[in-house]
């Protein structure tokens, strides 16, 4: 997958990504980043991008002409390296957008390009956003300087769901959000710290059990931490219950059985 960011500061991107997991699937070519600078395309003889908006106002509007010739020139070259350049999806990071999430990550993650367009200052020139823009994606509801974080956000989070990036094919699947519900605990060496144990079943080698001791916290965690996701879980796993409410519904039976209970 190849990302295309069209920012002021493309160092900030590509010095900010080019470590850690995302580092290396760059290294190996599973993906690429490459920052482009909007301030290369400007027709001003003074490098200039931005300009007062019109009907006043506060702060500076970054203008059309430079983003669109930017965005023109990644098109160019997508076509020269042979790939379809006329269905890429550009995204404004802005905070007026959809907000950002894991099934979003999930969905970009198909893409064999993406653009991503960063803005600064008040912003950029609406008629230019027109012209190119597909998705208008947000981090949350608060305003940045400028949208370079946003991207990095992005693309690190959409980067992990790409094949092979992540070195266990599997972890992307069980992290949080994967299915509504939050990741359970984990513990790793010594076993105690702070007088403080792993929990039992953990060490006890049976995988089973082990999946469902992490189903249980996950749920407990979810509920706590993230309700609204607790709920969309429940909607949907309501066979989950039963067979639960089943299982100990046996183990009662046959504590009965044995005695242990009246
Ligand atoms: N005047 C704009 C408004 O009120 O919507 C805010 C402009 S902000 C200072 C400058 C740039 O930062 C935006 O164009 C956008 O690219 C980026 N940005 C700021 N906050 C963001 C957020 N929460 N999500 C995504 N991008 C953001």
């Amino acid at each position: 997958m190849n990302f295309h960011v069209l920012t002021l500061f493309p160092e900030m991107i590509m010095q900010g990504l080019d470590i850690s997991i995302i580092g290396k699937a760059i290294g190996k070519g599973i993906i690429s980043l490459e920052a482009v600078n909007i301030r290369d395309y400007t027709l001003n003889k003074h490098k200039k991008v931005d300009d007062y908006p019109y009907g006043g106002g506060a702060g500076m509007l970054m203008q059309a002409q430079p983003v669109y010739d930017a965005w023109k020139a990644v098109n160019q070259k997508i076509k020269d390296q042979g790939r379809d350049e006329k269905n890429i999806r550009v995204v404004y990071v802005t905070p007026q957008g959809k907000t950002f999430c894991q099934s979003m990550a999930k969905e970009f993650a198909k893409e064999k390009d993406i653009i991503l367009l960063c803005g600064h200052y008040e912003g950029i020139d609406e008629r230019v956003l027109e012209e190119i823009v597909t998705d208008y994606i947000s981090i949350g509801d608060y305003v940045l300087t400028g949208g370079e974080l946003p991207a990095m956000v992005m693309i690190d989070a959409i980067a992990r769901m790409v094949p092979g990036v992540l070195s266990n094919e599997t972890s992307g699947e069980t992290e949080s959000f994967s299915n509504y519900l939050l990741e359970y605990p984990q513990y790793s060496r010594p076993e105690v710290w702070m007088d403080k144990k792993v929990p039992e079943v953990l060490l006890s080698g049976d995988h089973k059990k082990v999946e469902e001791w992490r189903l249980e916290r996950s749920l407990e965690k979810t509920k706590i931490l993230r309700n609204d996701l607790y709920e969309k879980w429940v909607e949907d796993n309501q066979e989950y219950f039963i067979k639960k409410a089943k299982r100990e519904e046996r183990r009662l039976k046959k504590e009965r059985k044995k005695g242990k209970l009246i």
